[in-house]
C-alpha cells in the first residue's frame, strides 16, 4: 500500500501501482518491506524530569535546568516515534510553554496535551503538587489551573505522608463524592481529568468517580474494572515504571524495601492488566517516562510489557494510537485514513509480528513533515 499526503494531511491510500499522480512533482520516500503506522501516542508523561534512580528529586532542579532539558526529553520522545503526549504534571507551568512551543513549531516535540501541576490533598504526595483542603479550594485548583493555561486537569490520590495523617483520618483522604467534584469541574470547563491512583484505596475511589482516565491502577480489583467500564474509564498502566524499578533496583543497588515495593508493583500491575483486558476495560499506552524511574524515548518497551500481559501486539498497537487519541480528544489523529493529520511512523519490520518491532524507526512524520 501507498500513502499520498498533502498540506498535512492523508490525501491518498491505494496500491502504488494505482496512483495516478507523477513521481516528478513529490518527494517519494520507499516504504518497501518496512511498515507504515500511525504516530504513536503516549498518554502519560513528565517532560519535566529525566526519570532515572532519583526521577523525583529531578522535579525540584533549578527551572533553566528543568526547562531546557524539558526541550530535549520531547525531541527523544518524538524520535521514538510519539508524535503526540499527555504531559500529566510538571512543576511551574514547564509543559504549559513546553506544549505552547511544539505548537508554534519553534522545537522538534510531539504535539503535546499539557496539564499544568498535579493537585494533591493537602498532607499527601509531592511537595510541589497544587495543595487543597476542602472542596471549594479543590474547585480553585481546578479553575487557576485553567487559568494558567492546563488543558487537562491531574488529581493525585495518594495516602498520607508519613507523620501528616490526622487521628482517625481516612487512609486516603480523597473520597469518592471529593473526586466527583474534581471531574464536575473539569468536566464543566470541558477538560479531560485525569487520575492517579496506585494503591488499593485510591483505585477503588478512581475507578467508580467518572474520571476520564485512572493512571497506573497497579491494585485495580475486578470490581473496580467493572466500574471503570460502567463509567468509561480509560486504564493507562504505565508498566514502563515497575519495569524501570526493579532494573534500578539491581543497577543502583537499592535499599531492600525500594525493590520488594518494585517486586509488589509488577504483580498487582500484571494481575491489574490481565483483568482489564478480560473485562473489557479501554487500555490507552503510557509510560509514565520521568515521572517515575522509566526514561524518555522507549514506548516500544511499554508495548511490549502490554503483550506480556496478554494483549495481542495489534491491540498494543491500538492502545498506543487510536485508542489513545479517543482518550486524549485527538480525533484527527491516531489512524491512518484519508484526511487525517499526516502523522506517521514508518518501521523496518512489521510490529504485529513482533511488536519490539517498535524500535526499528525508519522515520517519523509530523503534519506530513519528516521529523526524524
Ligand atoms: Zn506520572
Amino acid at each position: 500500500m501507498s500513502v499520498e499526503i498533502r498540506d498535512g494531511r492523508i490525501h491518498w491510500i491505494g496500491p502504488a501501482s494505482q496512483w495516478q499522480g507523477s513521481r516528478a512533482t513529490v518527494r517519494i520516500v520507499d516504504g518497501r518491506a518496512r511498515t507504515l503506522i500511525p504516530g504513536l501516542m503516549d498518554c502519560h508523561v513528565h517532560y519535566s524530569s529525566p526519570g532515572g534512580p532519583d526521577w523525583i528529586a529531578r522535579f525540584s532542579d533549578p527551572l533553566p535546568e528543568i526547562s531546557t532539558r524539558a526541550i530535549e526529553l520531547a525531541e527523544a520522545s518524538l524520535r521514538s516515534g510519539v508524535t503526540t503526549a499527555r504531559d500529566v504534571g510538571a512543576p511551574q507551568g514547564v509543559s504549559i510553554r513546553l506544549a505552547h512551543m511544539a505548537r508554534a513549531g519553534e522545537i522538534k516535540a510531539p504535539n503535546i496535551r499539557a496539564a499544568g501541576t498535579w493537585i494533591a490533598h493537602r498532607g499527601t504526595y509531592v511537595s510541589f503538587a497544587r495543595h487543597f483542603g476542602r472542596a471549594h479550594e479543590l474547585r480553585d485548583a481546578i479553575r487557576m489551573e485553567i487559568e494558567e493555561g492546563a488543558e487537562l486537569i491531574k488529581v493525585a490520590l495518594s495516602g498520607w505522608n508519613e507523620d501528616a495523617r490526622p487521628k482517625d483520618a481516612a487512609e486516603v483522604p480523597f473520597n469518592e463524592k471529593l473526586l466527583s467534584v474534581a471531574v464536575q469541574e473539569a468536566h464543566k470547563a470541558g477538560f479531560k481529568i485525569a487520575c492517579h491512583a496506585n494503591d488499593p484505596a485510591s483505585c477503588r475511589i478512581a475507578a467508580r468517580a467518572g474520571v476520564d482516565s485512572l493512571e497506573h491502577g497497579m491494585f485495580l480489583e475486578q470490581g473496580d474494572l467493572e466500574a471503570m467500564v460502567n463509567n468509561k474509564t480509560f486504564l493507562v498502566p504505565t508498566m514502563s515504571v515497575w519495569d524501570a524499578m526493579l532494573y534500578y533496583a539491581h543497577a543502583v543497588d537499592w535499599p531492600e524495601a525500594r525493590k520488594k515495593r518494585a517486586e509488589d508493583l509488577r504483580q498487582g500491575s500484571r494481575a491489574a492488566v490481565t483483568g482489564a483486558i478480560r473485562s473489557g476495560v479501554q487500555i490507552a499506552l503510557g509510560t509514565d517516562a520521568g515521572g517515575g524511574a522509566a526514561r524518555h524515548g522507549r514506548i516500544a518497551r511499554e508495548a511490549e510489557l502490554m503483550v506480556e500481559c496478554g494483549l495481542e501486539p495489534r491491540d498494543a498497537l491500538i492502545a498506543a494510537t487510536s485508542t489513545a487519541s479517543k482518550l486524549i480528544g485527538e480525533d484527527e489523529r491516531g489512524t491512518i485514513e484519508k484526511g487525517k493529520i499526516a502523522d506517521l511512523v514508518l518501521l523496518d519490520a512489521n510490529p504485529l509480528e513482533n511488536v519490539g518491532a517498535l524500535r526499528l524507526i525508519a522515520a517519523v512524520f509530523q503534519g506530513g513533515r519528516r521529523v526524524a
